[in-house]
Order: C-alpha cells, then structure tokens, then sequence
C-alpha cells in the first residue's frame, strides 16, 4: 500500500479538512530546494518549508554538526543545568540581535515563543505591582494557534469555538503612510480606557495575512506611543527573522527596538523545532529578585535541547557566511526584476517585495481555502513547484540556496498560472 494509503487510516493533519481534502502527498527525501515524492515526482520547494529550511534542505553543514553533537550529548533538563550548546548559541544570538537584546529564553515552537512574550509583558508590570491587563495587535497579525497566541491573531480564520476564551486584546490597523494620525487617537482612546500591558506585532510583513507589507515609519511611531506608555513591545519575528528581509530582522529596519522578540521557523534552518523568546536586560531586571515568586515559571520539557542549539548554532554561521550573504543579495535583485516584468500583466493586480519575500495579488477575489487557491496549488505540484497561495495571493519565500534555474522555473510556472485563472 503507498505511504498516502496508509496516511488516511491514523493521521489527522493540521490547519486540515479532512472530508473536503482527502489527499496528502507523501515526500520520501529532500535535499537542497528540491521535494521528492512516493511516485518519483520532484517539487521546488518554493516557500522552503513554511520558510524553515533556508539553507536547503538536508544541508551537510548543518546535518554534520548535529550528528557529532548527538554523540556528546542528546538532552538534558535547563532547569539547573546548562551546557556548550546553548551558551554558544546565546553568544552567536546576541552578536546580530538588536543591540537592546540581552537575555534568551528557550521553547519548542513559535506560537510557544509568542506564549511566553505574552507572559513576560503581563508579568513585568505584575512584578512591579501594576495589573495590567489589555494587549494591542494588528488586525491581521497572526502569532500561532494556542489561546495567547490566537488571542492576538487578528487573522483568527477558523477560530470561532474558542473566541470567547481569549485574552482582553484591542486591535489597531497596520499602517500605511497615511492613517498615522489616525492610529495614534485609537491608540490614545486604547490607553484611556484600558490598562495596556503590551504591543504584540509582526514588524514589516505579516505572513499569514498573506504577505501584508506595511509603512515602518508608521510602525516606529507607534513603538514611540508604546515607549512613552511604558506598553511592553513583542516583535514577532519568527518568520522575519533570519535573513528573510535582506537584514539580520525586520526590526533592524526600525529605529525603536523591541523590548521582546520572538524567534522560530529558520532558526534550526529547518532541521528540528526550537523557538526563543528574547528580551532587554530591562525586561528580565523585573523578573531579577529574592522572590521567587517574581521568577518566569514557564518551562518546556526540552527547553534548549543541545542537538537543536547545534542546529540554530550552523545556521547562524551559514547566514553570516559570505555566500548566503550574496545568495540574499541575487534573490532580492531577481525578484526585483520578475516584479517589473510581471506586475503589468493583466491578471496581476499589485506586487510587493521585501527582501527576499515576494507576493503577488491576483485581481480576482478567492476564498482563503477555496476551489480557485486549490486549482492553483495543483497546478503548480503538477508543474514541479511547492507554492501554497494564500486566497488570491502567491507568494515566494525560497531557500537562500535556490539557484538561478530554479528561481526561473518558478517565475515561469506562476506567470503560466496566470492564464488558467
Ligand atoms: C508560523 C508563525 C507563528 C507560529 O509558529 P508555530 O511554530 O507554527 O507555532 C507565529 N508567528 C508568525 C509570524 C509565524 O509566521
């Protein structure tokens, strides 16, 4: 029987109907940008992974350093103990984080990662004897799937069943060069009336929104508001992070840095799942005390797991290597280049592009999971590339590693799309 067969009988897979949407394919190897199936097809994989696998998959660099460290030392508690791993790491880390970062904290996943920011703000004003209890987030922001997480996801699609179990959260518009003004009375009315503990925010580009870009100056402003309301700021970049804005992270790009970040998806470059919550030496002065009740009692079981630090720990060499360096550089300008070439087609409504993330909106309306997105999804496996449109949105987000070729293929099979739509 195939793998698929056997699938169906004990598998229930995320963010999935099963009844309208019986199929899965399965994927026997990767290596590189490239997907292998049971049936001997080959995929790009296009959006590398759900942007994890930045340095291709399988990388040798990456693979051959965790199966020395697997020889060392597999995993043990973080709580009591530590090890050359994760201390590595942190040093790594803080070497490119904005310079206001000090302290790391570790977890398993990104919505877990956006958990515990949510925790660190509520309980920074906790510990300092004010009880605030409100959050700020972008209308369309998504930060993950469990209930903090949700909570501040504007974009919550299929969450009504659990809407009213969430955390007191105001919403506020992204900016766009012009609603300024405008953002800044909301905010003012959300001060007044609320005490606000915290401003949870993808900077720059919001992924599940599909691709949603918006005005940093815009962002900077209320950062600014945020400051001066001493509201705790949560940078949820764990799809930003690692290179995929042409920097280090979206926030380099903002001249107010977050007290808080959040950090996952291509941290590992793919191999295994870890997430980190970062903050300032202010944030964890507040935790900092003879009573251990103001300690941060959060804790995974494999918080900091060495093989996962080793992993974190090559990628990070890869990115500030001199070839991803250059890779990032040619993605930008050939994405640059297929956005002139194809912005004016007739079906292509608008384009955007931030570092190597480019998006494009089709100008027919599609539902988010309808027919139309699946006929496109189909079209572009059976021509060889993974790309997963959001609604009328496709969207590319490749390994660093992709090559010239396969960029191509890629351009090439989505202005072909265009004409079945
Ligand atoms: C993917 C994602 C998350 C959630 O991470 P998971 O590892 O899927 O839990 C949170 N925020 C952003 C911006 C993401 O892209």
């Amino acid at each position: 029987m195939s793998l698929k067969a056997r699938d169906k009988k004990h598998l229930w897979h995320p963010l999935t109907q099963h009844k309208l949407h019986p199929e899965t394919i399965a994927i026997t190897k990767a290596k590189g940008c490239i997907l292998y199936d049971e049936d001997g097809n080959k995929y790009i994989d296009a959006i590398a992974s759900w942007y994890t696998c930045m340095y291709g998959h399988c990388n040798e660099y990456i693979t051959s350093r965790v199966a020395t460290q697997m020889q060392q030392l597999d995993q043990v508690v973080f709580s009591g103990f530590t090890h050359e791993p994760a201390i590595k790491l942190s040093e790594a880390l803080i070497k490119i984080l904005p310079d206001n970062q000090n302290k790391i904290f570790f977890s398993d996943n990104g919505s877990t990662s956006i958990e515990i920011g949510i925790k660190m703000a509520l309980q920074f004003h906790f510990n300092k004897g004010e009880k605030r209890n409100t959050l700020i987030a972008f209308e369309d922001g998504f930060h993950g799937d469990t209930f903090g997480a949700m909570s501040v996801s504007g974009l919550s699609v299929y969450n009504g069943p659990f809407e009213d179990f969430f955390l007191e959260v105001k919403r506020i518009p992204t900016p766009n060069g012009e609603n300024n003004e405008a953002i800044l009375n909301t905010l003012n009315s959300i001060a007044e009336t609320n005490k606000v503990a915290g401003f949870v925010y993808e900077p720059l580009v919001q992924g599940a929104a599909a691709m949603k870009m918006y005005d940093s100056e815009g962002l900077n402003t209320i950062l600014g508001f945020c400051k001066k309301h001493n509201i705790v700021t949560v940078a949820d970049e764990v799809m930003t992070g690692f290179g995929k804005t042409g920097k280090y992270f979206a926030s380099d790009y903002i001249d107010i840095k977050p007290d808080i970040m959040c950090l996952s998806k291509a941290l590992t470059g793919g191999l295994v799942p870890m997430a980190l919550t970062t903050c300032s030496e202010d944030i964890y002065k507040a935790f900092y005390s003879d009573d251990i009740k103001k300690g941060l009692f959060h804790g995974h079981t494999y918080s900091a797991n060495p093989l996962a630090c080793t992993a974190a720990l090559a990628s990070i060499e890869l990115l500030q290597s001199e070839t991803i360096q250059q890779n990032i550089k040619t993605i930008i300008a050939s994405h640059k280049a297929f956005n002139i070439y194809i912005k004016t087609h007739p079906k292509v409504k608008s384009t955007r592009q931030t570092g190597v993330i480019f998006a494009l909106d089709l100008n027919i309306e599609m539902k988010r999971y309808g027919n139309l997105r699946d006929k496109l999804f189909k079209f572009f496996l059976d021509h060889g590339v993974f790309l997963r449109p959001l609604g009328n949105t496709i969207y590319i987000q490749a390994p660093y590693t992709i090559t010239k070729e396969q960029l191509q293929k890629i351009y090439q099979v989505i202005e072909d799309a265009l004409d079945i739509v």
